[in-house]
This record gives C-alpha cells, sequence and structure tokens, in this order.
C-alpha cells in the first residue's frame, strides 16, 4: 500500500480553507452597511454632510460585491488556491483598513455628528467579528484587527475624547481579543486536522475494502460491484467489453507439496505476471478467491483480448513463476475463460459471468492449460 502523499491532503486542506473563508465572508457586506446605516441615522444631523454618509456607503457596497463575488472554484489546485486565498485576504484587509479609517473619520470630523459610544462599538465589533470569523490565518487576521481598531483608538486618544477608563478598556479588550484569536485558530486548524485525517482514514478504508491483501489486485467484492457498472456502461454506449476469467491448474498440489507459504508466494508472482501482460490503464485486474482470477477489459473487443490471454497462457507454460522459498522456480499452467459482453444474450452481469465461467470449466474439462471461448 502507498503511504497518502502530501500534495493531496495540502490541496485539500487549501480547498477547506478557502470555501470556510468565502462561506463566512459573504453576509459581510450587509453588516458593514447596516452598522453604517446604524451610525448614519442615529447622528444628530443625518442630513447634513451626505457626501461623507453616501460616499463611505458607496465604498462599503464595493466592497460588498468584490467579496460575495470572489468565489474559489473546486475545481482550482493548490497553487491557485494559495492565490486565492491571498486575493481574498486582500480584499478583507482592505475592507478593514477602509472600515477603520471611516470610524476614525467619524471622530475627526465633530461636524458629521456621529455618536462616539456607536463609532467606538462599531470598532470593537468588528474587530471581534473578525477575530471570531476568520480565526484560520493567525496574523493575516490580526492585521485586520488593527487596521479596523486601531485608527479610530488612536484618534481618540489623540484628541482625548473620553476618560482614562474607558481607554484602559479599549487596550485590555484588544490583548484579550488577542487570547481569544489564538484559541480559535487552533481549533480551526485541529478541527481541520481532524476532518482530514477521517477523510484519508475513511478513503483508505474503502480502498482496503476493494483490495485482496494477498495480491494487491482488486477482490471479489470490487469485481461484484464493477461489472454490473461496466456492462450498463457497453449497454449504454453501445461498447465492447471482454471478461477473461483464469484458474491455475492443480493449484491443491502446489500447497500439498511445498506448502502454504510457498503457495502463497506462487499466487504472488501469479498476479505479478498478470500485470506484466495485462498493461493497458483500463484493463482491471482482479483476485476472485482462491486461486481464480479474472481480468475485466472495458471497450475491447474479443479479437484484440484473445491473443493477450492466449499469449498469457503460453508464456505461463513456458516460463516457471519465480518464488523466494524452498523453491526457485514453480512451473504452473491454468486454464481460461473468456467471453465478450451479448447485449442480446446477456441480460444480466450474472448470465455474462456464468457464460465465461461456464467456458472455464469446459477448459478444465478438455484438459486444462488451454483457453475456452464463451
Ligand atoms: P483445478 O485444476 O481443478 O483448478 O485444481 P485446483 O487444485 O487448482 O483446484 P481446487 O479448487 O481443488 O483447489 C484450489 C486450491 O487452492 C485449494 C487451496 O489449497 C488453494 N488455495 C486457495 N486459496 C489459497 C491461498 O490463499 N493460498 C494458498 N497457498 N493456497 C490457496
Ligand atoms: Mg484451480
Ligand atoms: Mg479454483
Amino acid at each position: 500500500m502507498k503511504p497518502e502523499s502530501a500534495a493531496p491532503s495540502t490541496r485539500l486542506s487549501l480547498w477547506r480553507e478557502a470555501s470556510d473563508t468565502h462561506v463566512r465572508s459573504r453576509f459581510a457586506g450587509y453588516y458593514y452597511l447596516l452598522a453604517w446605516g446604524l451610525l448614519w441615522f442615529t447622528s444628530s444631523a443625518p442630513w447634513d454632510n451626505l457626501w461623507a454618509w453616501g460616499g463611505g456607503s458607496l465604498l462599503l457596497l464595493v466592497f460588498f460585491a468584490l467579496r460575495s463575488r470572489h468565489r474559489p472554484s473546486a475545481q482550482l489546485d493548490s497553487t491557485q488556491l494559495q492565490r486565492w486565498l491571498d486575493l481574498h485576504w486582500l480584499a478583507i484587509l482592505l475592507q478593514s483598513m477602509t472600515w477603520g479609517l471611516m470610524l476614525a473619520t467619524l471622530q475627526l470630523h465633530p461636524e458629521i455628528a456621529a455618536s462616539h459610544l456607536l463609532t467606538m462599538l462599531s470598532a470593537v465589533v468588528f474587530a471581534t467579528a473578525l477575530a471570531f470569523t476568520f480565526p484560520m490565518r493567525m496574523g493575516r487576521c490580526t492585521l485586520a484587527i488593527l487596521l479596523t481598531y486601531l485608527p479610530s483608538t488612536a484618534v481618540k486618544f489623540h484628541l482625548g475624547i473620553g476618560d482614562i477608563g474607558e481607554s484602559v478598556a479599549l487596550v485590555v479588550y484588544l490583548g484579550y481579543l488577542g487570547l481569544f484569536l489564538y484559541r480559535w485558530n487552533r481549533e480551526y486548524r485541529i478541527g481541520l486536522e481532524r476532518e482530514l485525517r477521517l477523510l484519508l482514514h475513511g478513503e483508505q478504508l474503502d480502498r482496503l475494502s476493494r483490495t485482496d491483501a494477498l495480491t494487491e489486485l482488486g477482490n471479489r467484492y470490487q469485481f461484484n460491484a464493477l461489472l454490473p457498472a461496466w456492462l450498463a456502461n457497453a449497454r449504454r454506449q453501445n461498447g465492447q467489453l471482454t471478461l477473461v476469467l483464469l484458474d491455475i491448474d492443480h493449484f491443491k498440489k502446489v500447497n500439498d507439496q511445498y506448502g502454504h507459504r510457498t503457495g502463497d508466494l506462487g499466487l504472488q508472482a501469479f498476479a505479478e505476471r498478470m500485470r506484466q501482460v495485462f498493461r493497458r490503464d483500463s484493463d482491471i485486474l482482479l483476485r476472485l478467491g482462491g486461486e481464480e482470477f479474472a481480468v475485466l477489459m472495458p471497450d475491447t473487443p474479443l479479437e484484440q483480448a484473445i491473443p493477450l490471454a492466449e499469449g498469457f497462457r503460453a508464456s505461463l507454460a513456458a516460463q516457471p513463476l519465480q518464488v523466494q522459498a524452498q523453491v526457485q522456480q514453480l512451473p504452473l499452467t491454468c486454464s481460461l475463460g473468456i467471453g465478450h459482453f451479448l447485449p442480446l444474450c446477456d441480460d444480466s452481469a450474472e448470465t455474462f459471468y456464468k457464460r465465461v465461467d461456464d467456458a472455464l470449466y469446459r477448459a478444465k474439462a478438455r484438459g486444462r492449460n488451454r483457453l475456452e471461448l464463451a
């Protein structure tokens, strides 16, 4: 079994992060507009300074459109996903900076007459929302929080608005937010890792359940799933489907003569020989059980499959299998049945399989080490 390569899990985790970032980002625009509207209509002179209120709304609308339209696609590879994330974070950071500066402008211009309390709350609430919503990236989120929080706080300190207790509370809250961001970041990363591990584990189990442990070919379970699927495919597309069944001759004697361990090595060598002969990517090699094997050949006419199967039989009879056991060479032969799916005659996967299995039985009955046509 091949170990999991790092690449697919990196892509998967980037994809997860990108879609999380997008989903959480989608509604941000509403909240900024809502907060700005609230500041506007609670100001003591909402109909003055319309340029400032209207201009601010327009800017927020532009960010709203940008962020909700910037969607990651499931087809992107790791590099493209990374680029998507960088771009999306750029939008988040720019919006945070714009918001921070808009709030600072309200503080700097008392003639706009916005509520001081609401202005400070807008900085605090949006900084908190950032930490809560985007804890995926610690550094970027910290920067977004500072961009939201600092401009209006700096103006407040500079102009001496409010009392000292307020200022202390703001600084303490920022530190508290940092701690929470750290915790939420860890929770997000751990959750993501756990999810990926479960996913990979599930895939591994699924692959194992379809693989024969001794030969690493597909197993009977896989065969039972694939045969009807390929059959339906061939029927739908008027395509070709050939099935070869192989059964090692007098294999019981190998076990009796050399022991079960040598028998196992023989089965492995047999599977390896199959891989060397049935080499096309589309050939599906399976061990159906015991010393019985199959090759499912989609899109392959009988005229192409017969020489391959006959070649396999002849080469096995001519060249013994190499094994690392008490004997080095294991001379074996096998009998084969071969058949081609006939839509008018095979009404199900079972009938098709039965026809080819009968051909294999005939090959045994007619003296073994031979190929019979279904
Ligand atoms: P035939 O030519 O009629 O097919 O004779 P055969 O001996 O090959 O067939 P039979 O069905 O009588 O016996 C199959 C033998 O294959 C029985 C068993 O000892 C052996 N066998 C089945 N599975 C395994 C396995 O996983 N490892 C080993 N070493 N032997 C196996
Ligand atoms: Mg046999
Ligand atoms: Mg058998």
